[in-house]
């Protein structure tokens, strides 16, 4: 399938373990704190935290995350905080090159029916 950047995937899906364990250890070895601040997870003392603030050590023992929270409040983030609207219908992953693995192996099961469903609904 060719991706033509419709957005419906990232705007609409939110499945689990949405970034794995190898995902927030390359964000931490990147530096991409700008992401990890999207990333709630228990801290050493078992209190909420941002995982921009643990260790590499910390992370090891992180499976799986389920979403992207709001940084300072812990809120849900839906849809996805690096999706970025460039016009109607186009739509751009700003982390693209490092996105999660659960993105980058994402095809929808019945594409034909994703491709039905969007242009039902989402033509311009
Ligand atoms: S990280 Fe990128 S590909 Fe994954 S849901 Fe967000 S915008 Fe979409």
């Amino acid at each position: 399938m060719t991706c033509d950047q419709c957005g419906l995937c990232c705007l609409y899906y939110r499945g689990t373990s949405w970034a794995r364990k190898e995902d927030l250890l390359r964000w931490y070895d990147e530096g991409r704190k700008d992401i990890l601040q999207y990333v709630a997870v228990p801290g050493p003392d078992g209190r909420e935290v941002t995982a921009d603030t643990l260790s590499r050590g910390d992370l090891e023992g992180i499976e799986s995350i389920s979403g992207w929270t709001e940084p300072g409040t812990g809120r849900d983030l839906h849809p996805c905080p690096f999706l970025e609207k460039e016009s109607t219908n186009l739509y751009r992953c700003t982390i693209h090159a490092t996105k999660s693995l659960t993105c980058r192996k994402f095809v929808h099961e019945d594409w034909e029916m994703f491709i039905a469903y969007r242009d039902r609904f989402f033509s311009p």
